[in-house]
């Protein structure tokens, strides 16, 4: 069994900032990577958005930031554990167990940074075309179509918001939705509605993404007849929900009927001395941005929670 102050589950910019705020207080945190250090933002292919690393010649990509992160971390005392969280035991502490396959951790503290992952569409082409055309954000990508085509998959939100958001960029965006009508709110689909640059293919969903190299096309299929189409595209972006990676804190800290570990608004979790930052509590931002200041407000609290409890 290994002691500590501090464990961080997580690696994305919640927890490798939280790492490097625990770290600068002499805390030397422990943060448990999981399988993709730095979550989801690894994916991103170029980080332009992120406060005072703007760089117009060599623009940083998702691993630089990344890489930063985890040097600042370090440098300051942080040590990364590149494995998977197994199971946590959050119901008798503190001390807090939490499991890895290959070690057991006793801590007096812990921030739950696992993030979320977006929903794929599972279709052949999806995974081979992601950041060569494949994106599920459009607020990290839709630079990058500026004057191109894009297709938009999902009828909610987040679909109608990101569409409108792509045609500051894009040329045409057209949104492929499963059903004859949206899920969106009213207000949204209206704007989408009156948009001149989205067009919408009802009843349909995408079997396949092509392309020879980077993306050129999706094979459609209208679900009601069965017919197949081919449309040239740039681009697809996919908006059909995310999902919390918290699937090992069930019963352990409280969660909402969507899986989001329930926080107050300072990081607190239903359990004193379990705090949790980023996407794994947060379904509205899911930027870099707000997932570092949630990091660092958890840190900063569970820092003045410890320094109580001697
Ligand atoms: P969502 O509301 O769950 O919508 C997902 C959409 O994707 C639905 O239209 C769904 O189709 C479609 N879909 C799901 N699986 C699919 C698949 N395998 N293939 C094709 N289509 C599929 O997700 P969301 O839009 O990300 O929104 C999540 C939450 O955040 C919602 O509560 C939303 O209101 C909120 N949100 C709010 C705002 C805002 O207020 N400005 C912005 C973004 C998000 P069906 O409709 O047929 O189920």
């Amino acid at each position: 069994m290994q002691k500590e102050r501090v464990v961080i589950i997580g690696s994305g910019p919640a927890g490798l900032s939280a790492a490097i705020y625990t770290a600068r207080a002499l805390l030397k945190p422990v943060v448990i990577t999981g399988t993709q250090l730095g979550g989801q933002i690894s994916l991103t292919s170029e980080v332009e958005n992120y406060p005072g690393l703007f760089n117009p010649v060599t623009t940083p990509t998702g691993p630089d930031v990344v890489a930063l992160m985890q040097q600042q971390a370090e440098h300051f005392g942080a040590r990364l554990a590149f494995e998977e969280v197994t199971e946590v035991d959050f119901r008798t502490g503190p001390p807090f167990i939490v499991k890895t396959h290959g070690q057991t951790y006793s801590a007096d503290s812990v921030i739950v940074t696992a993030g979320a992952s977006p929903k794929h569409l599972g279709v052949p082409g999806e995974t081979e075309y992601v950041g060569r055309g494949v994106s599920y954000c459009g607020t990290c990508d839709g630079f990058f179509f500026r004057g191109k085509d894009v297709v938009v998959v999902g009828g909610g939100d987040s679909a109608m918001e990101e569409s409108i958001f792509l045609t500051k960029f894009a040329d045409k965006v057209t949104i492929v939705h499963r059903r004859d009508e949206l899920r969106a709110g009213l207000t949204l689909q209206k704007r989408a509605f009156a948009n001149q640059k989205i067009n919408f293919i009802w009843d349909t969903v995408i079997d396949e993404i092509q392309g020879n190299g980077v993306v050129q096309e999706v094979l459609l299929r209208n679900v009601k007849t069965d017919k197949v189409d081919t449309l040239s595209t740039d681009g697809v972006f996919v908006f059909i929900g995310h999902y919390p990676n918290s699937q090992f804190l069930v019963n352990q800290v409280a969660m909402d009927e969507q899986g989001y570990v329930i926080t107050d608004e300072f990081m607190r979790s239903s359990v004193p001395g379990v705090y949790a930052a980023g996407e794994i509590q947060d379904p509205h931002y899911r930027q870099i941005a707000t997932s570092v200041g949630q990091g660092v407000a958890a840190a900063m609290q569970l820092e003045r929670w410890l320094a109580e409890q001697e």
